[in-house]
This record gives structure tokens, sequence and C-alpha cells, in this order.
């Protein structure tokens, strides 16, 4: 008979035989299962601590039943199933099906087996594809079940705080059939009906794919099953139609985001890879095409300590090429805060733990989901090992539409990796037709190349791949009208991607997010904490350095810094760093960071305690000095305060030569010592020779003076230090977003608690302090400090701070005018606009930088410095920076309480280059440290310097694994070409360039002259050199 003629009546008619609401009564979808059989015996124990299984088997177990619940939130049930299969089921494939709340983690013979999450699509462990007499029938499982759902437990939305009473409710758990022939049949009939929904009316494969189906629906009585081979053979008729040879080819990779934390703490997200992972080698045993990208090291390290057994199976599918790990890094970090050092390091530490365990590095960085791309990425992927990069997050953009999906990524110093985004915009698909024809419809490169990529599995909180994706795309895997789809890799990917490269477009710069910009400055704690601790492990590793060159018995601490480094890079976590995290992350990120700062400050005094021995051991007739250490690697001339004999503290000039140190020097006489005057209005002036600033009673700077040029840097009538409060009211993603209809309502903070006074008079220091109520209940109090010598004026800052979706900023107006401003980022700087030309102009209304931004015309300009802050813009002529936010989503405590900060102005004659604004914001970043010496005489010391201002020498550290070895790591810094001399005292015999891998370079070679290395820098080009001692 002919086919109906009705286009909706069939597609519902279809729909209908597959739906799990309606007439499952007779059709196909009611029949997925078959007998069904409740546990012989049900228990459980729960308990608040993430437990081991020895420790969970051997606990006294409770009886109870299918439609309890259990909790709060955070506990942990372990329950004890016992199984006794019916022996007449006989042939039949048998489940174990387990329907809660809650990610369970099912357990046998002592070894995790599958992860169970409704969320996930995960609700059943296969326990026999066909009942044999020989099996066991009957069995003991455990299964753990963490009272939290994949993506937490918010309270009423995913990002809100959690709820801390949530239960989670066990809804079924029993034996059941399992009708396979019904589940691919099932699986058939959806592909087709998508493809006659989605094809749409003008597409004859449409209606192909809708006739065929209804037709299935006829041939096919669920009463009787031995009528489905034929439904089925319908359906393989049509799915065996092929392509023509110019079809797009999707790479599907098996993929499961797993944020290391988020809206879970730390702890939880190791269990999450261990029930994510187990169940994608349990798809591997039955799908031998599986592929499954694999990223961060970390949650490798987290499975191989806590789950050997499963972390052996991991590495024989590794070995077989279909647990692929991707991405080379420690974790996948937020891609603008951290330093480039830390950026480093997260390869360093990633790429030596995937060589280690696995026998390669990666070849691809993998990063699908942070906000936004440092430009200096594309060069230190390269140093890494790395030409490929991943991700998909500009998808995100709120106001422009990114125009690449394949495309060459050009950094700041022009190197180029090539870059792939996922066409269809996810990294968590599911194998749907939908899917497959958004990411041909979607690609802005079409034309130019002719492969794309599609991760799918489950995501963000875990899940990973499910079977009926795998059993959906091997349908699609060539069928007309729908791309080429195949299982695939990245390296296939990528490969196919290089061979069809030349048409490819450059984009050059940052990849810039057009969203979640509040996240520079959400969770103040956590970003202080940040930069803090790269500045001390960076000294760390600098005195060690230089202890081990002086005393050859002095261990270089290389253990325990790679264990803080650890701890510092797992912070750096995309949702950790930025701060959109719940406040058990926060809780532990932060008590990381204390441990980084005890353990650390205990490392540096073993450093400097052998380093300068001689000079701090009690001598007799010895003169109490104190001894000054410069961690940077130029001279710096500088206020220090040191404790004095009645235990107060003194101040004293000092000049400290570059990496080295020197003992403070009397009588220190300033070239012009600071000097502070009240005025008759209240007003208090303060000038150093080189600077000269007004501040009026309310703390605003009224002007700013560079003395040589008699330049004034604040506008007639403007304020410059201008504290200003805005509503802070994103759409949805609280934590994350600012959005740009914040700036109308701006409101300067106009409360005076205390007016200025003089608090230091003036000679080495002048300082002055005032207090200011914030908004309703904020306070803010602010001391601002002229140092004699010191080109910048710094404001020591500490707020009460207690609001609610406020933004806090500080303005500085300044008399300078120019379309750009330049702003600090890893091993270098770039520039973005101060207008609002264009969408892409005004979307960046807030943005980051690292330690300093800058607004320069011709000849001037004025610099703001900071010590921890991220967040900044420049408008027209205002610099501002951001200070605090008050977000109460995902964490309702998040920034309250107490903090402490500095920034600086510098105004500047010349370039920024040329007035060292760039040492000056390290300066500011890494203080001199001092030490009561018992010494009156000793020379200054200088272990390293460099001969050009162009050129930071930014690191020093013992090679990995290579005790004789010293890595030195410097970059250019002005954006200029430049030879520099690398001139050092250590005793070192060779010296050959390296890659960021610590890898010598073929013919790196560099030959140790009088003047020291001579080494040659392109703008920003970063430079590591491996030092050999000669001892
Ligand atoms: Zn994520």
């Amino acid at each position: 008979m002919a086919a109906i003629k009705h286009r909706r009546t069939a597609l519902e008619r279809v729909e209908k035989f597959l739906s799990d609401t309606y007439f499952t009564d007779c059709n196909l979808r009611g029949r997925l299962f078959g007998d069904r059989c409740p546990p012989a015996s049900l228990s459980y124990f729960q308990t608040r601590r993430r437990i081991p299984y020895e420790e969970a088997a051997v606990q006294e177990f409770r009886p109870t039943q299918v439609g309890e619940s259990f909790g709060p939130t955070w506990e942990t049930c372990w329950f004890k199933v016992e199984l006794s299969i019916p022996p007449a089921w006989a042939g039949q494939e048998v489940h174990f099906v387990w329907e809660s709340d809650g990610e369970g983690m099912v357990w046998r013979d002592a070894q995790p087996v599958q992860g169970l999450t409704k969320e996930g699509e995960k609700t059943s462990y296969i326990l026999t594809r066909s009942l044999k007499e020989s099996e066991p029938h009957s069995l003991t499982l455990y299964v753990e079940l963490a009272c939290n759902g994949l993506f937490g437990a918010g309270k009423g939305s995913m990002i809100a705080p959690p709820d801390p009473d949530r239960r989670v409710t066990l809804s079924k758990a029993e034996l059941v059939v399992f009708n396979r022939d019904v589940y691919e049949l099932l699986v058939d009939l959806e592909i087709l009906l998508d493809m006659a929904q989605l094809l749409g009316e003008e597409n004859q494969r449409s209606f192909q794919a809708l006739y065929t189906a209804n037709q299935m629906v006829n041939v096919c009585d669920v009463t009787d099953l031995s009528t489905l081979p034929a439904a089925r053979d319908l359906a393989a008729a049509i799915f065996s139609q092929r392509n023509g040879e110019s079809q797009h080819t999707i790479h599907a990779v098996g993929h499961c985001h797993i944020d290391s934390a988020w809206l879970w703490p730390y702890e939880e997200t190791v269990r999450k890879c261990a029930r994510s992972w187990v169940t994608v080698l349990h798809l591997m045993e039955h799908n031998p095409e599986l592929t499954f990208a694999c990223s961060q090291a970390q949650q490798f390290e987290w499975v191989r300590s806590r789950y050997p057994g499963l972390y052996a199976r991991i590495q024989d599918f590794v070995a077989k090429g279909q647990f692929i790990p991707v991405g080379g890094t420690w974790v996948e970090m937020d891609g603008n805060l951290p330093s480039g050092e830390s950026m480093v390091r997260q390869f360093l530490q990633g790429q030596r733990f995937f060589q280690e365990q696995f026998g390669r590095i990666c070849s691809e960085f993998w990063l699908p989901d942070t906000f936004g791309y440092s430009a200096q990425l594309p060069q230190l992927m390269r140093g890494c090992g790395i030409q490929r990069f991943l991700t998909q997050k500009l998808s995100w953009n709120l106001v422009n539409s990114f125009p690449h999906h394949t495309f060459f990524w050009e950094g700041i110093d022009g190197s180029q990796v090539l870059t792939h985004f996922p066409p269809g915009d996810s990294y968590g698909m599911h194998g749907r037709v939908e899917e497959m024809l958004k990411t041909v419809k979607n690609n802005k490169d079409k034309g130019r190349v002719n492969h794309s990529a599609f991760l799918f599995g489950f995501g963000d909180g875990g899940g990973g791949p499910t079977q009926k994706m795998l059993d959906r795309m091997k349908r699609m895997s060539d069928t007309d009208g729908l791309p080429r789809v195949q299982i695939s890799t990245p390296d296939q990917l990528f490969s196919v991607l290089e061979k069809e490269s030349s048409q490819l477009c450059t984009w050059v710069g940052e990849l810039f997010l057009e969203l979640h910009n509040g996240t520079y400055t959400t969770q103040a704690q956590i970003k202080k904490g940040n930069r803090e601790c790269e500045r001390i492990l960076h000294d760390v590793e600098v005195l060690s350095s230089l202890a081990v060159a002086q005393d050859r018995a002095f261990q270089y601490p290389a253990s325990q810094l790679q264990r803080l480094w650890r701890l510092l890079l797992l912070n750096q976590f995309h949702d950790v760093l930025p701060g959109s995290c719940i406040q058990l992350v926060v809780e532990d990120a932060l008590q990381y960071y204390t441990e980084i700062r005890r353990a650390g400050a205990q490392l540096q005094e073993e450093a400097v305690q052998s380093l300068c021995r001689d000079l701090l051991q009690p001598e007799v007739r010895s003169t109490p000095s104190t001894l000054v250490l410069n961690t940077l690697s130029w001279e710096r001339t500088e206020v220090i305060s040191r404790p004095g004999p009645d235990g107060t503290e003194t101040l004293a000039l000092v000049t400290v030569p570059s990496m080295g140190y020197a003992l403070v020097q009397e009588p220190f006489v300033p070239p012009q010592p600071v000097a502070v005057r009240k005025q008759e209005d209240g007003s208090i002036t303060m000038e150093n020779g080189v600077i000269a600033v007004c501040l009026d009673t309310m703390g605003h700077l009224t002007s700013l003076q560079l003395l040589d040029s008699g330049r004034e840097s604040v506008p007639d009538g403007c304020y410059a230090n201008q504290f200003a409060l805005f509503d802070d009211v994103p759409l949805y993603w609280d934590a994350w977003d600012v959005m740009d209809y914040h700036l109308e309502t701006r409101k300067p903070v106009t409360t005076l608690l205390k007016p200025l006074e003089i608090t230091l008079a003036g000679g080495l220091r002048g300082s002055v302090r005032f207090s200011l109520q914030v908004g309703k209940s904020s306070t803010l109090s602010q001391e601002i400090i002229l140092d004699a010598a010191c080109p910048f004026l710094r404001f020591l800052t500490q707020v009460e701070w207690k609001e609610a979706h406020k933004f806090l900023k500080v303005e500085f107006p300044v008399q300078v005018r120019s379309t750009n401003a330049t702003y600090e980022i890893q091993f270098g700087h770039l520039q973005r606009p101060t207008h609002w030309n264009t969408s892409w102009d005004w979307a960046r209304f807030e943005v980051w930088a690292h330690k300093w931004l800058d607004l320069s015309e011709h000849g001037f300009g004025v610099a703001l410095l900071n010590d921890c802050k991220y967040g900044a813009s420049a408008h027209r002529n205002v610099l501002s920076l951001s200070l605090l936010r008050a977000p109460t989503s995902p964490d309702s405590t998040a920034d309250i309480g107490h903090h402490q900060f500095t920034y600086a102005v510098m105004p500047h004659q010349g370039s920024f280059q040329e007035a060292g604004v760039i040492q000056q914001a390290y300066n500011l970043n890494f203080p001199l440290h001092t030490v009561p010496a018992s010494c009156g005489q000793c020379s200054p010391w200088s272990a390293f310097s460099v001969s050009s201002p162009a050129v930071v020498l930014e690191t020093v550290k013992q090679a990995e694994d290579r005790p004789e070895a010293l890595v030195v790591r410097l970059y250019e810094a002005h954006g200029s070409t430049v030879t520099a001399w690398l001139q050092t005292s250590l005793p070192v015999k060779e010296a050959m360039l390296c890659d960021l891998l610590e890898r010598p370079l073929a013919q790196g070679q560099v030959p140790l002259e009088q003047r020291g290395l001579r080494l040659s820098f392109t703008p920003f080009l970063v430079l590591s050199v491996l030092l050999l001692w000669s001892h």
C-alpha cells in the first residue's frame, strides 16, 4: 500500500511508537525491558567522609529499600546489594538497573566497575549479554552513592549556592531482562525521525527517512519480537545509502569534561574521575573503536594514587591508543590570569607527567572551557612541544561572533598554532543528528577545510560517553544527507587539518571572551593568593639556586617545590582562580595558599641561611646590620623597613645589585628627602624630587606632577584615586559576569569617615591616611605612601567589605590622550582600544591585566601598578582598576570580609619602556627581603645581571631531574629586537638554549664569553638557557 500522505501524522505516529510517556503499553519503548526481579537483599550505611572501598566494605550495613531517601548533601551512602538471577533467564541479557539521585559507583570484587548517574544517562550495569548456566547467578555488588548531583547541589538553580539539606532518593534497584533487538530498533527509528524532522521539507532525504520509519512501524509487531529484524533491514537500507566524495567529515572523539573543582570540592572530583573513566573503560571493552580524549595530569594523578587497579587498566587502554591523554597541562587552567611562568609550569608539570606515565608528551593544547586565552599562549605552547590547540569557549561571546572555527592563531611574538573550535560549539555532544547538522552548518571555515571535531560525552561534572551515543554515530557513519561521522582521535583530526591548512586565515592577538569579565575580580583572596604564591615560589627558586652555587652541600628543595607548584597550579583551574566556585572550594584553595606561604617561607629561610651563612653567623665584636636580598634581575635602590634597636621598625635606603644582596650602608642619605606639607584647606602635598602630589581631605589626588618636566598628570578639575561603586547585577552568571550596563550605575564614593592626616612626616618616607564609607556598610582606609627616590605613589588599602552585588573600582583620570592603552600580560604586553567605536571595542569594557597598565601619548604617560588585582579598564582618559565584587552565586559569602591590597600610580616621561614601568611593577610585587646580619662589612654580590633593560630575567631554577644544571628564563619585555648579555658570577662551565620543557635545542650551544652569554631577542621572545655547573 502507498505511504500515507500527511507528513505530520506520519511523524507523530513514529514519535508515539518511541515515546516513553504515551502508549507504552503497546509501543516499542514499552518492550525495552522484559522480566524484572528485585534484589535478594539491600542494605546500606552512611558516612560524612569519602572513604576507600576497603574501609566501606567492613562497615555494618543496615537494611533499606527502594523509595528511601538518603543525605544530606556531600554525605556518602554505601549500599550492599545481593542479587540472585532467576535461572529461567538463561540466554537473556541481564542488567542491574539503579535509578537514584546523586552520583553512584558500582563496585564488584573490590574493584570499581561502572559509574551510575541518571543525569548522565547511566542507570544500568550490564551483568551478562547472554546468561549462561556456568555464570554465577548469585553475586554481591556495592554501590557507593555520593549525595550530590553531576552539577553539585545548587538550591533552586544550578549555580545557586549548594543546598546543605538535599536528600537523594533511591527510586529503582532491580534485575531486568534487556531486549537488545528492541533497543537497536529504537535507535534506528530515533535517527530516522530526527532526519525526517531536521532535514526539513525541502530535502528529499527527510521524506525518505520518514516513509522508511513509517513502514518500519507497519512491519513491526511489538507482541512478536521476531518481526523486528525485517524493520531493522529497512533502516539498514537507508543508512547504507552513501554520500558523495565532497561530504564533510566529522571526527568524533569521546570526551568527559571534568571541572577539577566547581560546584563540588576537589575531593569529589577525585571520585568523579573514577566514576567517569571506569565507565569509559567498560564501553571500550565492548566498543574497540571508541576513543576518549582525557586532559589534566592532576586528574590522572588522583586516579593513580587512589584507584591503582583502575589506573593500571587505563594505562592498558592508553597503550592501545583508545584512552588518549591530551592537553599537556597540569590542569585546564584559567587562560588569562596565571603568570607567564605559571603557564610554563602548567605545561612542564603536565608534559613531564604524561611522558613519565605514558611514554609521550601531548601534541595539542586542550582548553575547551576557560574564559579567554592570552596572546602569549601560542609561543608557550610551541615551547612545550605543542603546535595544535583545541577550544570552543569563544562561542559564548555575548556581542561578536568569532569569525573562525579553524584558523592559525598568532601570539604577540609571532608564534602560530593551528587552532580548532569544534563547530558544534560544545564539548559535550550526544551523537544526535541535530548536532551533526549544526557542526556542518555552523562551521565558519566551510570551503577552507572539510573536517571538524565532535566531542561527545556528558561533561563539566563528569559522566562521559554512553553506548547510545556510539550506536547513533555508527548508523551515521556515511549516510547520504548527513555529514560523514568517524570515531577519530585529536591527532587524526589535526593531521588532516594540517594538510588542508593552505587556505586558512590567521587571527592575531588575544582570544578575548566577551563574557565572564567579572572573573578577573571575583574572590579577591584567591587572586591575591595566586599572585603572592607565584612570587613566593619565584623567590624560593632564585634563592635556592644561588644557595646551591654558594654551597654544594645545599640541597635544592626540588620535591618540595614540585609539591607546592602543583598546589598552585591546581588552584589555577578554570573555576577556582576565576572565582566561579562554591564556598567549599574557596576554603580548600585558601588553605592550599596558606600551605604554600608556610612551606615557602621555610624554604626561603633555609636558602637564605645557606646563601649568606658567613654574614649571618654571630661574630665577636660584630656590628648588627641588615642584609638585603633582591630576587629581580636589575639593581634596585629602595627604602626598606627593618627592625630597629628597640623593636620598632626603622627605615633605610639601600641599593641592592641584581639577583644578589648587599648590606645596608649607613648613613643613608637620600638624594632628596620626601617633603610632606599640610595646606590651609586641609589638603596635603608630598614630593620626593621625582614626583609631587597634592591630596585633598578625601584622599583624592588633585595633582600629580613629574618634577623634571613640570608635567601635570591629573586633568584640571578632576580627581584621581576616585573610588566608585557600581550596581553589579548580571543576567545569570553571577560570579562570572559583569555586564556593560553596570557602567551606567556609577556612584562616586563621597562619604568621609576620617579626613586626610599625615602619618609619616617625610625624610625617607612620607605618608598620609584617611578613611571612607563605601556603600551602606563597608569601609575603606588607605595609607598613601611616597618613598625617597621612588617614581610612584603607593596606595596601601584596607577594605571591610560587606556588600552584595556591588562592584568597587578606583579611577585615575589622566591628562593623556591616546586611542590605545597598554596592559601587561604573560611575558609581555598588548594594547587595547580606549574608545568604543565598534562592537569589538565596546565588548572589551572590562579587561584583564597583570602587574600594570599604562596610558601614554608621545613622550609622556601614566601607569597604574598593582600587587594582586587583574581586572581593569581604560576608557578615553580614565584608567580604572577593579577592586572588589560581591556576587552571591555560587558562593553566597564571596568576598565578604577584610581585604588588603596595594596599587600605585606612576607618571613618566618618554615611553613606559624607557621609563622602566615594567621594572617598577616588578619591584612593587617582589619586595626586597631583609635579614638581620651580624657583619658590618661585605661587598654587594650579584649572581646574574642582564645588560639590556628590554630583557627580563624572570626565572632561575634547578633543571628538572638535573642537579648539575640550572635553567634561567628570560624574555624580551619592550617589544623590540635586541641583543643582551647575561652575566653571571656563578661557577658555570657550559650554556645551551633549551625549550620550555628544558630539552636542549639543536645547535643551542651558547659560548661563555668575557661579557657573559650573548642572547638575541625578537619582540616578546622567551628564551630558556641551561647552565651547567662547573663544580
Ligand atoms: Zn570547565
